[in-house]
């Protein structure tokens, strides 16, 4: 038979034992296995069929789909394909001898059944399509290569004999589509998939060589309102522009992958400093807070960044995930476009949120809520105008808790209508005992807003409370902007058609875009205090713009309210731009409605400003408890006034100047401080390095004591425990305060 005769179709006629789900190439390299086994066997059996099939196979073998190899039992090449060989650019008789290992590159951790082959050929074993990777001509290739030992007639292994093919193809194909799977199509960013494996495979090989790594996981604020009022094509776009900003503003210093809708996370290998990590969130936040053009049309939108620090926050990617979860939770809570650090008691504060959301749907009901009343003040003759109400909760076991705080649980519970309408309700009924010149202002939540009933509920409470619609101030902030401007358009229509006033509240806080002041029927713009104080910053911009607020106001007959004056700089400061009138502290807080009611009974209410000479910027006022170190003594003292660069210190007597303590704030924050100035029980102390902001108005150190440092020390937490360190024995105490203990001072 002449090789040439025989094609493919003929050899599908020849019947095989083995399984038929096999390829055709498996089941001939099978058959001839069986058919050599055969001949080791029964030597001198017809060589027909023998034959036969071996010109099968060299037939088979010039169509390269497939090649045969077989070794000796040193595992050196005894056969090769003449076209393999061609492949590897080498001749038959060159590869004869040489280890059949050698074919492919050596075992490495990307490869690794590299290495299990060399274990099953020393082991004898057979084995099946083993994927493998040989490298031709500078180029990647895969094959799949099958064996079996070989014994002779006594049992003695004398070696193999096997098949491959290339399947490079395939393995490409493979390849693409797992990359495919690692990336977000959108954004071309790596997707969460692709992130939690990279922080997982990073800290784990992190740990062992004890590195730190920072994670920010960000949020873009109000992207959800441009997305439904402008489209889902208009958010794709949007999205890119925020993905090339992100990774802009990162740089090479980290991995930027999109994890959800409009969530990105950062991966920032060794960075612990959390001053730099402020810095960058800082960055990333202004960059991302600039106006984009989305199908010709401007838009704004916002980010909250949430950080956490391995080991410190959480040491594998769940627990490290989690942390800068609840810190950016935490910093949408404390007002968005901020960053916030995760530390210890945000845990407290998740759980502490479920107990209030469930207390807070009792508190109307038990009469825990109420409303405390604070004066609007003119800047002018300190006449007041009319008053705010804020919203009081007085906890049965906790006390008072702040409206910063259960409002937006109520905004997310679904409590916030009813709330609402309760205070507008309450608001007008005290507001019809004052005298008729005061006006009442009551907050609306941005959810009330969007409500179509609300027009109806406010008419409802004026008309039952009998308070004439002018004396009613509805405040709202800019967000409401966001929700469609048809449907915003006909709510302020509705509402000013009642004839109530319309107060534009936090300004400066959001958007502080001037356009709707045009458009909205307002007759009062409130700036909010984070604008104010931050005016007096070097290199604002906030006193020209509240210069030119005040100038627009006018000229569209609206009244401007400066809100959270505290000092007399202020006062003076923000009275020489023109501001007509004052909310702050300066005036007076919030006053119960009982005492109101005493307050302005005289018809006029005038109150004489009263509070410090100076804002001051730089000191945080707080009373908090450290623990200072000195000399393998540990005291218990309290802090106040922190600055980045020092704190006043108080609670040990007689400490002289130029001492050196170790201050442990709690959570690893230890900061090496000398007392400057030394006073009796209060010390001046000055920090070694500099506490750095935490984004919320706190401070913090930069670095913390490393996890594993404790852990070698033989601690378990990552503070020093309290006996750590003995109390001093030294007995002198002034006041029931200790004194300062030093070996020097016993001697
Ligand atoms: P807001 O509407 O901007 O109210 C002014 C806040 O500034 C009040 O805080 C007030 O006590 C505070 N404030 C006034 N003067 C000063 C000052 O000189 N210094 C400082 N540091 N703060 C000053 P409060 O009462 O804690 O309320 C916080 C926020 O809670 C309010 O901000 C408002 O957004 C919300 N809120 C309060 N009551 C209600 C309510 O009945 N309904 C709704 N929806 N929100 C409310
Ligand atoms: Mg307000
Ligand atoms: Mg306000």
């Amino acid at each position: 038979m002449k090789m040439e005769q025989i094609n493919v179709e003929d050899l599908q006629e020849l019947e095989f034992s083995e399984n038929e789900s096999q390829s055709f190439f498996d089941r001939i390299s099978g058959r001839i296995f069986k058919q050599n086994r055969d001949l080791d066997v029964a030597a001198g059996m017809s060589s027909l069929k023998t034959t036969e099939a071996l010109l099968l196979l060299q037939n088979y073998e010039e169509t390269r789909q497939g090649w045969f190899w077989s070794t000796d039992k040193a595992g050196n090449i005894t056969y090769i394909t003449q076209t393999l060989a061609e492949v590897l650019d080498k001749s038959q008789a060159e590869l004869l001898g040489t280890p059949f290992l050698e074919l492919f590159v050596k075992p490495d951790d990307e490869v690794p059944s590299q290495r299990t082959l060399s274990f099953i050929l020393a082991k004898q074993c057979a084995f099946n399509d083993l994927k493998l990777k040989a490298v031709i001509a500078e180029e990647d290739r895969w094959w799949a290569i099958s064996g079996k030992p070989q014994l002779d007639k006594s049992g003695e292994f004398v070696g193999y004999r096997g098949n491959g093919k290339d399947i490079t193809a395939q393995q490409r194909s493979e390849e693409e589509s797992s990359r495919l799977a690692m990336f977000d199509s959108l954004t071309g960013l790596a997707n969460r998939t692709s992130a939690s494996k990279t922080l997982e495979s990073t800290l784990s090989s992190f740990k062992k060589q004890k590195r730190t790594c920072g994670i920010l996981l960000i949020d873009l604020d109000r992207f959800k309102q441009v997305n439904d009022t402008m489209g889902h094509l208009a958010g794709d776009d949007l999205l890119k522009q925020v993905a090339k900003r992100l990774t802009k503003a990162v740089g090479k210093r980290g991995e930027v992958c999109r994890i959800g809708g409009d969530e990105f996370q950062v991966l920032l290998p060794d960075s612990d400093d959390r001053g730099d990590l402020g810095k960058l969130s800082n960055k990333i936040i202004l960059s991302l807070s600039e106006p984009y053009t989305v199908d010709g049309v401007r838009c704004i939108i916002g980010a909250s960044v949430g950080i956490a620090i391995s080991p410190f926050d959480g040491n594998t990617s769940e627990d490290l995930v989690h942390s800068a979860d609840l810190a950016l939770y935490a910093a949408k809570g404390s007002g968005r476009g901020r960053f916030h650090f995760f530390s210890e008691d945000l845990q407290q504060s998740a759980k502490d949120r479920k107990i209030l959301e469930d207390d807070l749907r009792d508190a109307l009901a038990n009469d825990e809520l109420s409303l405390a009343y604070q004066p609007i003040v003119n800047a002018k003759n300190d006449i007041v105008r009319g008053v705010e109400a804020l919203m009081r909760w007085e906890h049965p076991e906790r006390g008072p808790i702040s409206p910063a705080l259960f409002i937006p649980i109520a905004e997310e519970a679904n409590l916030i209508k009813s709330l609402g309408e309760w205070a507008l309700n309450r608001a007008c009924h005290d507001a019809v005992k004052w005298p008729s010149k005061f006006i009442v202002a009551v907050n609306v939540s941005p959810i009330q807003f969007a409500d179509e009933k609300l027009p109806a509920i406010v008419s409802s409470v004026l008309k039952k409370s009998g308070l004439p619609a002018g004396r009613l101030e509805l405040e709202i902030t800019e967000s409401v902007f966001l929700e469609g401007s048809e449907k915003t358009e006909k709510m302020f229509a509705d509402l000013k058609n009642i004839g109530v006033r319309l107060a534009l509240d936090d300004f400066g806080t959001g958007y502080s875009s001037l356009s709707y002041l045009q458009t909205a029927p307002f007759d009062k713009i409130k700036i909010d205090q984070s604008f104010v104080r931050g005016a007096t910053l070097p290199g604002s911009r906030n006193g020209a713009i509240i210069s030119a607020i005040v100038a627009l106001a006018e000229a569209l007959d609206m009244e401007t309210t400066a809100e959270g004056i505290e000092a007399m700089d202020e006062l003076d400061w923000i009275r020489g731009l023109n501001v007509s009138h004052v909310q702050g502290f300066i005036y007076s807080k919030a006053v119960q409605a009982e005492e109101l009611v005493r307050l302005v009974e005289k018809g006029e209410w005038i109150v004489t400003p009263n509070g410090p000479a100076k804002f001051r910027h730089d000191r945080i006022s707080m009373y908090r408890k450290v623990r200072a170190i000195h000399e393998n003594h540990c005291y218990s003292l309290m802090i106040r006034n922190i600055s980045e660069t020092g704190a006043l210190m108080e609670g040990l007597w007689d400490v002289p100047v130029g001492t050196k303590f170790v201050i442990d704030f709690g959570e690893g924050q230890l900061a090496v401080a000398v007392v400057r100035r030394s006073d009796k029980q209060q010390q001046g102390i000055e920090f070694e390095q500099r506490l750095v902001s935490d984004g919320n108005g706190g401070l913090c150190t930069s670095r913390r004591v490393s996890p594993y440092l404790i852990a070698e020390a033989g601690m378990q937490i990552p503070n020093i425990p309290a006996d750590f360190y003995p109390k001093p024995s030294y007995p002198t105490a002034v006041n029931g305060i200790p004194s300062f203990y030093t070996s020097k001072k016993k001697a």
